[in-house]
């Protein structure tokens, strides 16, 4: 299987910011005037600040999305956004993602991986599905975090929502698509323990898609989705 190696762009950003919210692990390295002085040791809690980058799909970007998109699909090419957004890896450390999303939806899903981010969500890989041949079951092996893919939807029904940029898949090792005894794209998670990147109802991922009013698939009965969260529910 066709499994790159991650973001390379690690933005080690080494201006810290006060931001840091509270449910991140926070070393107390404050000095006791009588105690000895705390050893440092290496910190794996980043410090960069959140950002990202957004522009159209141009000639050479569009050539590399020829197994994600062609001729046919519901939305052109002139309507799709790259993306490129910080996010926190397993590692604890600050990584570069990218995302091809729906031009319209773009400021939303910022806003969602800026709150991701702030709350520490760890996030496995996060690259276009072209760098997995366009096939979802391999972009889902490598547990890749990805949003537009024109294909249909997993029960073979019609255009799935990723087809129009609207829909993201969260690190979807974790959080399988289960419908009857079908999981993908491993039950390792099917029980849903508490873990690093396991996605919970009410939790930071769930309410960072609720602020911008889209909706869980975990929420479904059938098939459940626990990776997959939509602007229209679908
Ligand atoms: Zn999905």
């Amino acid at each position: 299987m066709n499994t790159p190696a991650g973001p390379t762009g690690s933005t080690a950003t080494t201006t810290a910011t006060p931001t840091r919210p509270a449910t991140t692990r926070v070393s107390t390295t404050t000095p006791s005037p009588t105690g000895p002085p705390t050893p440092s040791r290496p910190t794996t809690t980043p410090t960069g600040a959140f950002t990202s980058t957004r522009s159209g799909i141009d000639t050479a970007l569009a050539a590399r999305m020829s197994t994600s998109w062609r001729a046919g699909c519901p939305v052109p090419l002139s309507e799709l956004t790259y993306l490129t957004m910080t996010y926190r890896g397993f590692d604890g450390e600050a990584h570069t993602g990218e995302m091809v999303v729906a031009t319209a939806v773009a400021d939303d899903v910022v806003e969602v991986f800026r709150q991701l981010y702030a709350a520490g969500f760890p996030i496995a890989r996060m690259r276009l599905v072209d760098d997995f041949g366009g096939d979802d079951d391999a972009s889902m092996a490598a547990d890749n975090t990805s949003a537009f893919n024109c294909r249909r939807t997993t029960s073979g029904s019609g255009w799935s929502q990723h087809s129009y940029g609207r829909a993201i898949d969260i690190n979807p090792v974790e959080n399988p698509y289960l419908s009857d005894d079908l999981v993908l794209p491993t039950d390792e998670f099917v029980d849903r323990p508490e873990a690093p990147g396991v996605i919970r109802d009410g939790d930071a991922c769930v309410q960072a898609f609720a602020s911008v009013g889209w909706s869980w698939g975990g929420d479904w009965s059938d098939p459940v989705d626990y990776q997959h969260f939509s602007q229209n529910g679908r």
